[in-house]
Order: C-alpha cells, then structure tokens, then sequence
C-alpha cells in the first residue's frame, strides 16, 4: 500500500488562457487532515475537483492510494468522496431515502448498505427528522446530512470544500469534531476554508496558495512560529502580503501589536 493516501505533484489546470494552477505538490498521510487556504479565486476549489475525478488537470500527476487519478478514475471514485461547496439534495425525498438512494449506488451487498446507512444516522444524529422531506430542512441540517452522505461510504480520502460553510456555531463545532473523529479513525481529509478557527481545529497541516501557486505548508504551529504569528489569520496576512490586513490583526512580532481578533 502507499504510504500517502494522496499525492499530486505538478499539477497545472488552464481554464483558457487563464492559469488557475500553476503547478502545486502536495500529499496527505493516513488520517491526516490536510488544508488548502487562501484567497478567492487562489485555486483551492479547482485543486479539490481535479482530486476528486471531477475535472481533469492540463498536467500533473494526481495518485491516490496508488493509483493514477488521471488514468483510473473510475478506481479513484471508489476510494474518495467529495462534498461540493454548493452541494445539494433532492428537496422532495425522504433525507432517509436520499441516503439509501446514494449508499445503493456506491454498495450492491445489503450489508454494506446497511452499515453506510447507520454511520449516516450517527453522524447526522438527526433522529426521526431523518424521516422528513430534505426540502423542510435547515441549511445547518442539510450540511450535516451531506456530511454523512460523503463519509458514509468509509472513503479513504473525503475531500471537503468549506465543510461548514453557512452554519451556526453550534452546528459548525458538531461537525468539526465529527470530521476530527472520523479521521482519527482512519480517514484523510483534503479540505479547504476560509475559516482559519477552523482551519486550526481540524488541520494536522496546512497550504497556503494564492494565485495558483502553494506559497508556504506546515502545521498550524510552524507557520505560526515561521511567522511569529499569534494566529493563521496572522499567518494568512503576512504571507499575503496585505499590509492593511496585517496592521488590522496585530502581529505577535510587534509592529501591530493589536489584539488578533479579526471581525
Ligand atoms: P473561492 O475561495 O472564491 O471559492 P477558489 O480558491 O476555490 O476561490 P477557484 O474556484 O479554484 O478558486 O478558481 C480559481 C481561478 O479559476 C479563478 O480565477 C476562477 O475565476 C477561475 N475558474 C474557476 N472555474 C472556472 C471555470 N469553470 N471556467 C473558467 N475559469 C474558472
């Protein structure tokens, strides 16, 4: 077996004329979470469709659990799952039905099926409401049954874009901890957020890319330390280079000295 679950190297992707990948490596261990941050338009949306099969790179290798993206995607498909940023479910289904419908495609044995279905009511933890249509729930209810729809199926890598965007606190937290646990068993996490308390929550590792291009990687810790920084906020402004954001978050360094607290 591979030791990285995943593993690009070069990876470029042209839209036109446009270069939205200017050639970006990175690998993610077993159970590791690992992070893609940056500014809008820096490429992480693209970087986790190309990961996950749905589009395909100008160049680069993508290899996942050993075996080529590119060239096997239909084998890669059973290995990951992706939640979109913008996914979404058919309002008029049952949320239990729905998760049967999406575990029958992915399993043929009952048992597989029945298993999936179960990890889904446990991390829903939505109860009897899994017995009403998808279209009376809440945005925060919908995240959560997507959530378990992608993990319900124990891929080896769950690619997650903004996993708790939109969300409550609350909610928000229930689902960090429920990615964190899921990885602590096992699964690796290829996510992007602009969420830095998130982003220093889940991440074991962290990139920072911005115009395509992954300008500095690490653990919370060491880019912090890299950028005497109190916070990835911190880290995210000076790597940036955005003097006014910088100056509005302090910086551990000094020349700020403001409190780090971004509104
Ligand atoms: P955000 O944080 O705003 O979601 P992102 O980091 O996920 O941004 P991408 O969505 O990957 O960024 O976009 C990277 C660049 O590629 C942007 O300049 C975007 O306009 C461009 N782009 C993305 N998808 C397409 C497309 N289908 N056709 C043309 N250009 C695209």
């Amino acid at each position: 077996m591979a030791e990285n679950v995943l593993q690009v190297r070069g990876l470029r992707k042209n839209y036109g004329n446009l270069e939205a990948l200017r050639g970006i490596d990175f690998d993610v261990a077993p159970g590791e979470v690992f992070a893609l941050i940056g500014p809008n338009g820096a490429g992480k949306t693209t970087a986790l469709r190309i990961v996950a099969t749905i589009l395909r790179p100008t160049e680069g290798e993508i290899v996942v659990d050993g075996i080529d993206a590119v060239r096997e995607p239909g084998r890669v498909r059973e290995l990951i799952s992706y939640l979109p940023e913008e996914a979404g479910a058919y309002k008029n289904m049952k949320a239990i039905d729905y998760l049967k419908f999406v575990a029958q495609v992915f399993f043929e044995r009952r048992e597989d099926v029945e298993r999936a279905l179960a990890t889904a009511r446990e991390v829903t933890d939505l109860g009897d409401r899994l017995d009403d249509k998808l279209g009376s729930f809440s945005k925060g209810m919908t995240r959560k049954l997507l959530l378990a729809r992608t993990v319900m199926t124990s891929p080896r890598l769950a690619i997650l874009d903004e996993p708790t965007s939109g969300l409550d606190v609350i909610n928000a937290l229930e689902l960090r901890e429920r990615i964190k646990s899921l990885a602590r068993g096992g699964m690796s996490v290829l996510l992007s957020s602009h969420n830095m308390l998130e982003i220093e929550f889940l991440s074991d590792r962290v990139a920072l890319i911005s115009g395509g291009v992954i300008h500095e990687a690490g653990t919370p810790a060491e880019l912090k330390d890299r950028y005497e920084a109190d916070n990835l906020e911190q880290v995210f402004a000076r790597v940036a280079g955005d003097d006014a954001l910088i100056a509005a978050l302090g910086t551990a360094g000094g020349e700020g000295g403001g409190a780090g607290v971004a509104s």
